[in-house]
This record gives structure tokens, sequence and C-alpha cells, in this order.
């Protein structure tokens, strides 16, 4: 079958952060760019970003970028990557302010400069006093970038193909990258987009656990994508658990009601993270709060009937507070919980947030691989950014403010080395009619008629088991049955059927290819949380309760063919200044 093709000189798969800062950055230089995006670009879950994002403009207290760095570091149990880390850090505040004169209605202080709250795991001066690090534009920090790079985007003239799904990457036999191939959802006909440069920013895969803070669409496409391009996935076993879900629904209540003053109490009514961190206390990072929250409901000190949460009190902040820093919170505590949060305290739970692990990359966003005893080779005309992606500057733990940074910053470093790229390859390259029938044939296999498991029910039972054999806590048993049963699902879903079989807006189509992608991404996350056999920031192992940098300082690889792991060095020396060598690690 002939499939229509578009040619484009940069292909980004994905409309958040991420893909838009790139983009811009990209159709500011001339470049001819199509961003494909499976829903209207201003609702990616960028939007519901809630904080803020982290630069050390030193406006509330003092601050600067080398204090963010020695946190970034700290916050990631040393597994960052320090050149990243150090390269963005640099850049924050720059970057920032860009935001700024874009368009970013930043909330103010009262001399006119930009607002920072205090976030977890911030210090000044090397681990000293809390620091006040986060810009933000009240709760609703996402939103505003968002909607403004989007905006800069249709000045600039990028061209999107909205509400398009990108099935699998185009390569061809010497390993160039070539585009990808799509789906029009609206009348569900194949495209082939061919660019000399393709960039995945498709966001996180929180998707997989049952009770997360994620969008619906965060399916981690791009990551299986990958995947199946042959390339592996980095540090998969770290999941963060943000400690302030809205109990027994996983929506987020930011990190910024404690940045603001909130506290956590157990059903003792006691301050209960004054034992587990005596310095940060409420505000320490997010995978020691997730952590003291489980223990204390584990060991019967939660609050409720269930004694299954513990709450989150706000009361004390007082009204205006709270209308004013925080009325996005306020809006869906009335909406979700029926009640003012200025009159009472919220229930909260741990809930999946943020995938630290993702597509590995340098710190220009070129997608790098091991090969021979190179621990990186850049796969030519791939490139990656944002929650997809792992640079690395999260490690094993990411800190609250950072992301939103991450995607600004590598969003913009990767649209100045595909502009160069683009300089040096100035021809397409010949079609690899091979890997488009590949991915032609993926889209086929979900034509068929009959009989067959739902893929609703098979998507609701991965989320269970990811939840249940892969959370906070972990060890060898629960692994080793959690790869067993992840594995046994992944045999049923080709034999899965879907009830609609028109082509015509066919989202049982598109949720079937996302099922196909969670399934790749829980056995990558799994497989990888029973290979690493020590603690370290989000992946807590109770037959290992100690962080093992003799053994494990290392980044671990996930290859999708025989699920084989592989490991690589972390990148301890920083660009400039000294490397910050491993220490224990406190609040
Ligand atoms: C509720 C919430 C609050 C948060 N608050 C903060 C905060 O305050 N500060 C902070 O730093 N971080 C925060 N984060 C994290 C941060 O918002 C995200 O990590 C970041 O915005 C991700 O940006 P991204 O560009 O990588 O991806 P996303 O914004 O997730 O965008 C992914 C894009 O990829 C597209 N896509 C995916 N798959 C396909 C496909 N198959 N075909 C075509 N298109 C596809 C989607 O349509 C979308 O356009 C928060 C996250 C959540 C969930």
């Amino acid at each position: 079958m002939a499939i229509a093709v578009r040619k484009f000189d940069a292909l980004v798969i994905g409309a958040g952060g991420g893909g838009l800062r790139a983009a811009l950055q990209l159709s500011n230089a001339e470049a001819n760019v199509a961003v494909v995006s499976k829903v209207f670009p201003t609702r990616s879950h960028t939007v519901a970003a809630q904080g803020g994002v982290n630069a050390a403009l030193a406006n509330v207290l003092p601050d600067n970028w080398h204090w963010h760095m020695y946190d970034t570091v700290k916050g990631s149990d040393y597994l960052g990557d320090q050149d990243a880390i150090e390269y963005m850090c640099r850049a924050a505040s720059h970057l920032v302010i860009e935001l700024e004169h874009a368009g970013v209605p930043f909330s103010r202080l009262d001399n006119g400069k930009i607002y920072q709250r205090p976030f977890g795991g911030q210090s000044q001066n090397f681990g000293g006093d809390q620091a006040a690090r986060t810009c933000a534009a009240a709760d609703r920090t996402g939103h505003a970038i968002l909607h403004t790079l989007y905006q800069q985007n249709i000045r600039a003239k990028t061209h999107f193909f909205d509400e398009f799904f990108a099935i699998d990457l185009i390569r061809d036999e010497e390993g160039y990258v070539l585009g990808a191939l799509v789906l029009e959802i609206e009348t569900g006909e194949p495209l082939f987009i061919e660019a000399k440069t393709t960039l995945i920013a498709t966001g996180g895969a929180g998707q997989l656990f049952r009770t997360n803070t994620n969008a619906r669409i965060n399916t981690g496409d791009g990551m299986a994508m990958a995947l199946r391009a042959g390339i592996p996935l980095q540090d998969m076993e770290f999941f963060q658990f943000h400690p302030t879900g809205i109990a027994g629904k996983g929506m987020l209540i930011t990190e910024g009601a404690r940045g603001e003053g909130g506290y956590l109490v157990n059903g003792n009514g006691e301050r209960f993270m004054e034992r587990y961190a005596p310095n940060a206390k409420d505000l320490a990072s997010r995978d020691v709060v997730s952590r003291a929250i489980y223990l204390e409901v584990h060991e019967g000190r939660g609050c409720g009937p269930q004694k299954d949460h513990v709450l989150l009190k706000l009361e004390h902040l007082g009204e205006e507070v709270i209308a004013k820093r925080l009325p996005g919170i306020r809006d869906m505590v009335k909406t979700f919980l029926h009640f003012d949060p200025v009159n009472e305290p919220i229930p909260v739970y741990p809930t999946a947030h943020y995938t630290m692990g993702g597509i590995p990359t340098n710190r220009h966003g070129q997608v790098v691989v091991p090969e021979g005893n190179s621990p990186e080779q850049a796969i030519p005309g791939l490139y990656a950014v944002g929650e997809c992606a792992c640079v690395s500057v999260h490690g094993a733990n990411r800190l609250g403010g950072n992301s939103l940074l991450d995607i600004v910053v590598f969003g913009r470093a990767a649209g100045n080395h595909i502009s160069d790229y683009l300089k040096q390859n100035r021809y397409h390259r010949p079609k690899p009619q091979a890997s488009i029938d590949r991915a032609m044939a993926r889209l086929a296999r979900w034509d068929r008629q009959g009989e067959g498991e739902s893929i609703y029910a098979l998507r609701d039972e991965l989320k269970l088991i990811m939840e249940k054999y892969c959370g906070v806590f972990r060890n060898r048993e629960i692994l080793t049955e959690g790869v067993a049963k992840v594995q046994e699902l992944a045999r049923r879903v080709p034999e899965a059927l879907i009830k609609d079989h028109s082509k015509v807006f066919n989202t049982n189509r598109i949720e079937a290819l996302e099922l196909e992608n969670l399934v790749e991404l829980g056995l990558a996350t799994v497989t990888s949380a029973l290979a690493r056999q020590e603690s370290r920031g989000a992946h807590s192992r109770t037959d290992y309760p100690q962080r093992d940098d003799l053994n494990w300082l290392k980044h671990s690889l996930y290859f999708r063919e025989g699920g084989r792991m592989d490991f690589k060095p972390v990148r301890m020396k920083p660009l400039t200044v000294e490397s910050f060598p491993p220490k224990a690690r406190v609040y």
C-alpha cells in the first residue's frame, strides 16, 4: 500500500514543554519543523505542572547556581551525571528570564521581581538553611509555560500535526533515524513523516501505575518506540512516588503546599517528618517523605477509619495565602473532596508521579548507546528530551521544580544541536521501505476480528500489577513475581481484541497501541528494579536497604531483546567545577 509522505528538516514528536522549546529554537533558526502530538498541544501534561521551575535567581533568599547543582546531585542520590547537572543549573536563570520575556506571567514579589518559593531538597551554601528557588505562576506554572511556548511557536511558523499518533521510528540499515510513521487519529490514515532528524519528546509513563498524578495520555509511547528501534532504556527502576497525592485518587497536591508552610501529621496528630528528616522536615526530598508516609501508615499510625493515609494541614496558612498562592489546589480539593482546605486538612498518600529513567542522551539531547568499548555512541538523526529522556540530571530521585527546568534547558540544547546537524546533513537519505513496512504491520495487527480479552481490562490489570509488585518498597521475591506477571500479561496482549473496527476516529485502536507501549515499559521497569541490588533514591529494596556505591554507582540499561541488562558509568566529572563525591544523604 502506498502511504502518504510529508518531508521536513526536523520532526518533533510531542508538544509538551520539551518538544515545544526545541521546536521554537529550530523554527527561529529557519528550519522546517513538524511537531506531532496525539492531543492538542496545550493539553500535554506540562499544562498540569503546578509548583514551579527552579532557578537560582536569589530574589527571596541568597542563592547561586552552584548550590542548586549541589542540591540536584545530592537529590539524585549521586546517580545524576554531573556535567549535565552543571549545564542545567548554570543555564536556569537565563532560561527563566527568557520565559518571562516570552510572556509567562510569573507571580511577583512586592518589589516586582519573580516570586520564588521553597521546595523540597533545596539548600543554601551546600546543605545549609532552606533555600527559596522555585519560580512560580501561582500553582499553575506549567499552564503558563506551555501556553506561552505554543503561542511563540505559532508566531515562528512551526508546522503542527495535532491529534496525530506516532507509531514507530523509521530507521535505515546504517542506523540513521529518518522520521516516524504516524496515524491521523481523525481519519485513521497512516502518514510517513520523513525528516533528517527526529526528536522524541513524548513525556513520562505514569499510566503504568493505578494511582498516579499523570494525564491518561502519559503512556510512555516514545520510550517504547525507542526500545523497538533497538535502543536501550536507562535507569528505569527509578520511578518517583510523590508524597502528596489525594488519598485513594492520586491527583497531585503540589509540594508548593508544603513550600508555603503546610505540614503532614499522622493519626496521633504528630508531625512525624521531624523524626525522619530533623532539618528539612516536610521539605526533605520526595523519596524520603514518601517512604515516611508509607511507614507511618503500615505501622498503624495512619488517619481515617481505615488508617490508610496521613493529613496535609494548610488551615494555619489562612485564606489569603491559600487564595493567592494555591488557588488551583483549593479548587481541586473543593471539586474532588467537597470541602475547602482553608477549613480542613487534606488526606494524602504517595502516588506515582515521574519517570526518572528513559532514553539515554547526552547534554545535547543526542540519543546515545553503548558500542564496542565506548559507553556512548550517538545515533545519527535521533534526539530525545524531557521526561521520556534520561540525560541524566535527576539520577535516582528528581527534585521538585527541576523537570520544568530540564525540559526548557535541554529542549533548547537539542534545538541548537539539531540546527548544526542539519547544516552538515543537507539532504534526505533514501527511504528505508523495510522499516516502514514493519511499522505498518504493527498497525495492521489491530485490524483482526473475533473473540478475545478486552484491552481495557488488560490495561487495568497491568496497572495493578505494577502498583503491587513495583511500588515504594520492593524486594527480590516481590519483583521476581512482578516480572513473571508482566511477562504473562505481555503474552496475552497480541490476542486481545478491540471492540470497534472502524478506522475513522477509532480511539480503541489508539488505546491498543498505548497498551503495547505500557507493557514494554512495565517489563523494562520491573526487570531493571530486580537487577539493582541496593537502595538508592526512589528505588528502595528491603532486602538491600543500603546504598552500595562500590558495586552500584552506575546507570542501568535495559534492552528489549531478551530483557538483557547492561550498565554504564555515571559521569562524575562536571564541566568546570569540582565533582561532588558521594556521601551519606541526610535531610
Ligand atoms: C500533576 C503534575 C504536576 C507537576 N508539577 C511540576 C512542577 O511544578 N514543576 C516541575 O518541574 N515539574 C512538574 N511536573 C513534571 C513536569 O510537568 C513534566 O515532567 C514535564 O512537563 C514533561 O514535559 P515533556 O515535554 O517531557 O512531556 P509532556 O508535557 O508530557 O508532553 C508529551 C507530549 O508528547 C505527545 N505524545 C506522547 N505520545 C505520543 C504519540 N505516540 N504520538 C504523538 N504524540 C505523542 C503528547 O501529545 C504531548 O504533546 C509535574 C507533573 C505532573 C504530572
